[in-house]
């Protein structure tokens, strides 16, 4: 646009800026009907205790099977789905599908699901984790919900009363992607978070003596301020070693398990188990 087109509020847009409303617009649309069509489905991403070795949770990852584009990355579509506020619906249906499947498994892992700061704003997180709890059974004390710094943004106050709601339901809440925003000690200190997510970037790139400052320094904060600390982004057997010994408590990466389907991470389904039970 040139100045005299914005100045007079003509809606002339650039070709290429045309085209990405157009995109966008497109995607939406898609995003809301494949939420009608069921196009959606999770995969779950194991957590090791680092001293047991023992999977001790899982992490629910959402994922798009579009019929015209394919598979989708959440990297594609949550932005997407954030911008035009679809995350709100898709968020709810994470959530209870996340706790459904979790309440049927064999196996008493815990629950990490994703909500992102439009679902704070926008929606009732209270109201969805409540509801998700009520109909699939599930301990609360089973649920963890990944937030990021993003959530404190613009309302601080609110956010810290919406999370001391969700804590008083018995759920945890972990702080996500954490050393990539701009929270402070101080600030840290405040939040009423139970974890500690280190964010890959810092996890990945090991051994490297930047990365390994940063993140010795979160462990020494996360455990002065008792807080739990995973490390995400996991991908060597060196890097777990030197995690063990600087104190982690949880892992999560590809050394462990990419994310799969229930199946192949070895969480059966109840029913199944006292089927085979009965049958052998
Ligand atoms: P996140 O919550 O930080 O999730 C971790 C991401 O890192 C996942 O990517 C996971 O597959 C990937 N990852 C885990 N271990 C490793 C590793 O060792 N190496 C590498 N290179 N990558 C690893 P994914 O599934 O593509 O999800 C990307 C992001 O999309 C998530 O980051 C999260 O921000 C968002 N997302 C995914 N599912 C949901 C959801 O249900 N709701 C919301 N709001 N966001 C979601
Ligand atoms: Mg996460
Ligand atoms: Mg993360
Ligand atoms: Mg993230």
């Amino acid at each position: 646009t040139t100045a005299r087109q914005r100045h007079t509020g003509s809606a002339v847009f650039a070709p290429a800026q045309a085209q990405r409303i157009a995109d966008r617009r497109r995607l939406d649309l898609a995003l809301r009907r494949a939420l009608d069509e069921n196009q959606f489905h999770l995969l779950f991403q194991p957590q090791m205790d680092l001293k047991s070795g023992a999977m001790v949770g899982v992490e629910a990852l959402v994922r798009w099977q579009s019929p015209e584009l394919g598979l989708v990355s959440p990297a594609d579509f949550i932005p997407v789905a954030e911008e035009t506020g679809v995350i709100v619906a898709l968020g709810d249906w994470v959530m209870r599908e996340a706790c459904r499947q979790a309440a049927e498994w064999a196996s008493t892992v815990n629950i990490s699901v994703n909500v992102s700061s439009i679902q704070f704003r926008l929606g009732n997180v209270v109201g969805t984790v409540k509801r998700a709890l009520a109909e699939s059974g599930l301990a609360p004390e089973r649920l963890d919900i990944e937030i990021t710094e993003s959530v404190f943004i613009d309302n601080d106050e609110t956010m810290r009363g919406t999370l001391e709601s969700l804590r008083a339901l018995g759920v945890t809440i972990a702080l996500d992607d954490f050393g990539t925003g701009y929270s402070s000690l101080s600030y840290l200190s405040k939040l009423p978070v139970d974890r500690i997510k280190i964010d890959q970037a810092f996890i990945r790139t090991l051994p490297d003596p930047h990365n390994e400052a940063i993140v010795e320094s979160i462990v020494l904060m996360a455990r002065r301020l008792e807080k739990t600390v995973v490390a995400e982004g996991v991908e060597t057997e060196e890097q777990r070693a030197y995690l063990a010994g600087i104190g982690v408590e949880l892992v999560q990466g590809y050394l462990f398990g990419r994310p799969g389907l229930p199946e192949a991470i070895g969480l059966v389904e109840r029913a199944e188990r006292s089927t085979i039970a009965v049958s052998a």
